[in-house]
């Protein structure tokens, strides 16, 4: 497994498949000025293949497929089908807001997707319309339901909290584990990209420690549990008698930097280093160079150097955050 310089163990990569999204979530995506990659310009299911094997060659072995929307992407069973092929991919997971998963849960159990995280910012129909704007709650959480039927478990729920939009609805959400064998996580807002999306990030930002409070004041105190893995970017913690965990994601207000695992494959073909870093090293022009081996070999040396170069941390602490990129271009 490759070691990053400050001896982090790299294992982990996040491919974003698409840059579009079927939602527009108030810190994610802005209704308007918005541009998507062309098509010529998205890796295709064949090339994002060569970077796995790639990745697969050099010690990665867990994988998540995120966007954008993933499902939005017509050969996304193609695409995890040919992952799932692969020997050596321990994991392979789906980050998804789930509203086409009541069509494309069972194919993709089929194709061989293990498990998925759904975005899902409040349990209240109108804070959803409010917050994640298109889309509706009833069909996201059809969509989750469907999910686990077929199996695509530990389902884990991933909710961005927002001042003034669903602060307030986190107790309901914490809830949910009290009867399943769900992860709800809470997610701290991060600005990302500059524009309106990171503005609102900084003003309706929530530290998980206030966001603890809320939940323990309504449901009781809650337990830390001990983490199934130690790069796991959520502490997770268990109101008494819970079947389910709530775990807090906390960039901002307790930064897991340390223990960071992972790299990110943007949807045009390029690793991005850090998520709340500008590094990135083109990997695409090696897919398409006509190397003999479709450019396997020199996309695993340009992968090492990636993990060598990862940044120690993040700087937004200092106002400082990935100025090139959003959040809807690396998948969170
Ligand atoms: N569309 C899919 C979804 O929403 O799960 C995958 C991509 S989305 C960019 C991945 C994650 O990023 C989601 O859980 C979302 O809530 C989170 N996210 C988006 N903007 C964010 C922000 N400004 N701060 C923190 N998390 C954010
Ligand atoms: Fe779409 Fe996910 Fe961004 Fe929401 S968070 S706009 S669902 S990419």
């Amino acid at each position: 497994m490759p070691r990053d310089s400050f001896n982090r163990e790299i294992n982990y990569l996040r491919i974003s498949v698409i840059d579009n999204c079927n939602l527009r979530c108030v810190y994610c995506m802005p209704l308007q000025g918005l541009q998507f990659l062309p098509k010529p310009d998205l890796l295709t299911a064949e090339e994002i293949e060569r970077v796995v094997r790639a990745a697969l060659n050099v010690g990665f072995n867990k994988f998540r497929l995120t966007g954008g929307e993933p499902t939005l992407r017509a050969d996304l069973l193609e695409i995890v089908e040919r992952i799932a092929a692969l020997p050596g991919v321990h994991d392979l997971a789906l980050t998804t807001n789930a509203l086409l998963l009541t069509k494309l849960a069972r194919p993709l159990k089929n194709a061989g997707l293990k498990r998925i995280n759904v975005h899902l910012d409040s349990l209240n129909p109108d804070t959803v319309a409010r917050q994640m704007r298109w889309g509706s709650f009833e069909r996201i959480w059809e969509g989750i339901i469907a999910a686990e039927e077929v199996g695509l478990v530990p389902i884990k729920l991933n909710s961005v909290v927002a001042a003034g939009y669903n602060e307030i609805d986190v107790v309901d959400l914490a809830r949910l584990t009290l009867d399943r064998d769900w992860h709800v996580r809470f997610i701290e807002l991060m600005p990302l990209g500059g524009g309106e999306c990171a503005t609102l990030s900084i003003k309706r930002y929530v530290s998980n420690i206030e966001t603890r409070r809320r939940i323990e004041a309504a449901l009781g105190p809650m337990r830390e549990v001990e983490p199934y893995n130690p790069s796991d970017e959520a502490r997770n913690y268990r109101l008494a008698n819970a079947r389910g965990v709530i775990g807090f994601i906390s960039p901002v207000s307790e930064p897991y930097c340390s223990t960071c695992n992972r790299m990110r494959l943007t949807a045009d073909g390029k690793f991005h280093l850090c998520l709340l870093n500008d590094d990135e090293l083109d990997v695409r022009s090696a897919l398409r160079a006509g190397h003999p081996d479709g450019g396997v070999g020199q996309v695993s040396r340009i992968l090492l150097h990636a993990v060598e170069a990862k940044p120690t941390g993040h700087h937004l602490l200092e106002g400082r955050s990935t100025k090139d990129r959003s959040m809807y271009q690396l998948g969170g």
